[in-house]
């Protein structure tokens, strides 16, 4: 059986990785001329750890991690903490794996070594796919150099624009979800003092708000800045700003994030665009996943762990599989609840870190900052059902 995956992104490459191991031949078609990805960070939580180990990515990524000391949630203004709960000692044993932040650079590196060690030459570059048919017994891809590839199975794993999918359910757009990311990544020896925490650290204010973390061995530091905005205007969905507008948006925030904007060699500005949740991800042999599937906001960190476990899903429904489409229609099934949940969730944590006022935000953060001090297990415990779950057991 043979897979065309359309998209050579982190969910892309682990899905080919997954099916490979479910004993699927596999090609990755992706549109760029390289495999390259943007310069910023991405937490992995437990859930997602999981899946990389099980698909033996680790060796390949071990050495570019960072593992955070603690989860934390500061004032963006005073850097005020209101919790810092220490997890690097006990994610291993609560959710069964550790908590990192990595490059994506890194991750996606790590996923391409892994895969092309077992099948060599599996990406396939500047291909670029604009659409797919099938029969009862093969899907087509076409490429926009004219080609037409077919396989069993064609997997659109080809991101929140994903032609794939707009063939699939029909043409719309993502939703604007009101905010914009600025990101960044600085080495930390420019930093000194002033070096972001060892930790997933939240700044909490106003309408807006940071998150630091620091990546390859603890040698970089990522910045993440998110800001309500009523309209996104660029053309593009990335782009890049200027520092001036970064220190604007962050003026009168805590030195630290003044100082990560000042010591950045560039500022890229990124419109935060979700979906709802679909109705279906599969129309006969050709399946969605990633953020073709369920783009969400990035305020969970769960946007590429939710593409490592729907990719996980789909080739254990796949491995034994007697009929391809209902195969991919239990994956569905298997799948939409959580992510539908986790899209959820992340809405709502966006709106908790903006609390607009005084009086809304001592009423959100006052019983946090009370529980980290007397039962910081009440903190944690939300997250257990995403953290500890396990797709490479269920
Ligand atoms: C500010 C921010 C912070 C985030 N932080 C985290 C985090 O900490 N943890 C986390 O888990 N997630 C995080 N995310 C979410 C995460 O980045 C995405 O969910 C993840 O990258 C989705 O992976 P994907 O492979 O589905 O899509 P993409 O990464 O978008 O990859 C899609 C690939 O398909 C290719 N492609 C597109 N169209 C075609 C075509 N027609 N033909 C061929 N190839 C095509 C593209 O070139 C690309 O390589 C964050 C997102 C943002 C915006």
């Amino acid at each position: 059986m043979k897979a065309l995956i359309v998209g050579g992104g982190i969910g892309g490459a682990t899905a080919a990785l997954s099916l490979n191991r479910a004993g699927w031949e596999v090609e990755v078609l992706e549109q760029a001329g390289t495999l390259t990805e943007v310069g910023a960070g991405i937490q992995l939580s437990p859930n997602g750890v999981k899946v990389l180990r099980e698909l033996d990515v680790m060796p390949a990524l071990d050495p570019f991690v960072y593992q955070p000391e603690t989860l934390s949630l500061r004032r963006g203004k005073s850097g005020r903490e209101i919790f810092n709960i220490p997890i690097k000692d006990i994610a291993e044993q609560r959710w069964g794996a550790r908590y990192l932040q990595v490059h994506r650079a890194d991750m996606l590196a790590a996923l391409q070594v892994t895969l092309e060690a077992r099948v060599p030459k599996a990406f396939r570059l500047n291909a670029k796919v604009t659409g797919y048919s099938q029969s009862a017994d093969r899907a087509t891809v076409h490429l926009e150099d004219g080609q037409n590839l077919d396989a069993d199975l064609v997997v659109g794993a080809d991101g929140i624009h994903s032609a794939i999918r707009t063939q699939m359910i029909g043409p719309d757009k993502p939703r604007y979800t009101g905010n914009f990311a600025w990101r960044a990544v600085v080495p930390m020896e420019r930093l000194g003092e002033l070096a972001p925490p060892p930790s997933g650290c939240v700044w909490a204010g106003d309408r807006k708000h940071a998150v630091t973390t620091r990546l390859r061995g603890g040698t970089l530091a990522n910045f993440v800045g998110v800001v309500e905005q009523a309209d996104w205007i660029e053309e593009s969905w990335s782009a890049e700003g200027s520092k001036e507008q970064a220190l604007k948006d962050f003026g009168g925030w805590h030195p630290v994030l003044r100082s990560l904007i000042e010591n950045a060699d560039n500022m890229f500005r990124w419109g935060l665009f979700d979906r709802a949740p679909l109705k279906k991800w599969s129309d006969g042999r050709v399946v969605l996943l990633g953020d073709a599937a369920h783009a969400m906001l990035p305020s969970m960190a769960q946007g590429a762990v939710q593409a490592f476990e729907d990719a996980f899903v789909l080739a254990r429904h796949l491995s034994d599989a007697d009929n391809v489409a209902d195969a991919c229609e239990a994956y569905f099934k298997a799948r939409i609840n959580r992510t539908t949940r986790i899209q959820d969730r992340s809405a709502k944590n966006l709106s908790l870190f903006h609390r607009r006022g005084t009086a809304a935000q001592v009423g959100t953060f006052g019983p946090m900052w009370l529980a980290g001090r007397i039962a910081p297990n009440t903190l944690l415990a939300p997250l257990d059902w995403i953290y500890g779950y396990d797709v490479t057991k269920t």
